[in-house]
């Protein structure tokens, strides 16, 4: 392990990692600080998580710290660093990085990004910014109004480009690189080396040395990974019974669509959890109250789709399930990359329903390695069943949410499941609605009022036996939480 001693960091800087914690260098770090330092240009293949985001800020902060000062006019604090990421959340976390970072010495910094009033963005850059971090489509907007220039810049980072390339950000992206000196250094981090990735990088990047760290295709040994299989219908209950039975004290849940993500976080909260949802249609002040919402422990599960979940600087959370399997299998290593982070370990659940027998074979294919199919026994004595069996008549769901209807299911996954029994949850009759619309989550998201602080939702629901809404998840047994809590079963 490197140690930060090693890289011989400015005072301001060095004492700023030593409080947030830091004792060796991750591996990327140890690879790109030095060279960063010398000014060559990089292409590094990082995910998230690696701790990338010093990688490159340390440097950069330490490059131009000669031109600290603190005069207060404007013109001393030109934009001499451009850090550009594909989502608000993404370049919040950095821009937090970078100031924590940057906090014993003058180097200011903003961020910009969209959803948010221009206004304040545009008083924070016309009292000068030394490194800016944003969004591309934003960033066009202030450089159109004049509010910033980018004629000084001598670094330019090009953090997630893949991600930015597939939002379709490279028009946006090429307009703003116009804007910068050709005299500069140029960082492009990608998950992927993709073809379309080398030619921006042949394009933009001058002889850059390649640095690359975990694979896209590996997942961290610490992620203890489980699947289940369970019909739709069952997934909730499933969920909640895993919560219980493992203990997890806070988990992501990865949904598929927006509409999946909204609906199961209304179904949730329902059932008394506290929840959050995390998707593109939420507005952006929504979304970082939810991140600090999960962050500060007020929520203990985030509902969320891949794109808005890219990146998210949560460490350690204890347990990601995927609701549904993902459709790409890349995601499923970003998703469960979330957990089991920097040796902690971490439990990765996944939900595989009777259609995603194609998205499982490419996942097996991308983590080398056969997947287990498991069988959940409910504890109300019902095991999970295919949909057909159960006779659900709400079909409509799966393309509502735009996954695909049918496909054959694995073999292993039908047999494993008893046809004959009724539905577990309520006995309820199935009947076929005319129109394939559930009014309910029509209605805009609603935060569930204030519960119990500290302890997780399923806990605190626990010991309250008034609380029938969250009779479901009352558990059997006492189970040891994560966090040094304990759930006490209702006598
Ligand atoms: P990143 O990949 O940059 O998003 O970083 C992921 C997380 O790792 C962030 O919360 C960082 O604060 C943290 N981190 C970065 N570098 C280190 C390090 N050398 N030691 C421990 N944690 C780190």
């Amino acid at each position: 392990m490197s140690s930060f001693s090693n890289i011989q960091l400015a005072p301001v800087l060095a004492r700023a990692v030593a409080e947030m914690g830091y004792e060796s260098m991750t591996p990327i770090q140890a690879q790109a600080i030095p060279v960063v330092l010398t000014g060559q240009d990089v292409m590094g293949a990082a995910q998230t998580g690696t701790g990338k985001t010093a990688a490159f800020s340390l440097p950069l902060l330490q490059r131009i710290l000669k031109h600290e000062n603190s005069s207060t006019s404007p013109a001393r604090h030109p934009v001499r660093a451009l850090v550009l990421l594909p989502t608000r959340e993404l370049a919040d976390q950095v821009a937090q990085q970078v100031k924590l970072y940057a906090k014993y010495s003058q180097i200011r910094s903003a961020v910009v990004f969209g959803g948010m009033d221009m206004k304040p963005q545009t008083l924070e850059l016309k009292r000068g910014v030394e490194v800016l971090v944003a969004t591309p489509g934003r960033l066009l907007d202030h450089i159109e109004a004049k509010n910033v220039v980018l004629n000084q810049v001598e670094y330019v980072v090009l953090d997630e480009a893949d991600r930015m390339l597939d939002i379709g950000f490279l028009p946006d992206l090429q307009r703003i690189l116009s804007f910068l000196p050709k005299q500069r250094t140029t960082l492009l981090f990608s998950a992927t080396f993709s073809p379309e990735i080398k030619r921006l990088a042949s394009t933009y990047l001058q002889n850059p040395v390649t640095i690359e760290v975990a694979r896209p295709n590996e997942t961290a040994s610490t992620v203890k990974q489980h699947f289940y299989s369970v019909v739709d219908d069952d997934k909730r209950r499933a969920l909640k019974q895993l919560i219980l039975k493992n203990g997890i004290t806070q988990a992501f849940v990865f949904v598929n669509s927006k509409l999946g993500c909204a609906r199961l976080a209304r179904s949730l909260e329902r059932d008394g959890l506290k929840t959050s949802a995390l998707h593109g249609d939420k507005s952006q002040d929504e979304r970082l109250k939810a991140l600090e919402a999960f962050k500060s422990g007020e929520v203990d599960l985030l509902i969320c789709t891949d794109v808005a979940a890219r990146g998210l600087d949560i460490k350690d959370v204890p347990a990601v399930f995927n609701f549904d399997v993902p459709y790409n299998a890349e995601d499923y290593v970003h998703r469960i990359g979330r957990t089991g982070r920097a040796g902690a370990s971490g439990l990765a659940i996944s939900f595989v329903s009777a259609t995603d027998s194609k998205n499982l074979a490419d996942i097996e294919k991308m983590i080398k390695t056969k997947v287990e199919l498991e069988t959940i026994e409910f504890n109300d004595g019902f095991s999970s069943r295919p949909r057909e069996s159960i006779g659900d008549s709400r079909g409509y769901r799966d393309s509502a949410e735009g996954r695909p209807r049918g496909g054959s299911s694995r073999e292993n996954f039908e047999r494993s499941h008893s046809s004959s029994s009724a539905p577990a949850w309520g006995q309820r009759s199935y009947e076929r609605k005319a129109v394939p619309v559930d009014p309910f989550f029509d209605k805009p998201y609603e935060p569930s009022p204030a519960q119990e602080e500290q302890l997780p939702s399923w806990e605190s629901t626990a010991k309250t036996t008034s609380r029938s809404i969250s009779a479901n998840i009352k558990p059997k047994r006492k189970v040891a939480a994560l966090f040094k809590t304990e759930i006490v079963s209702p006598s």
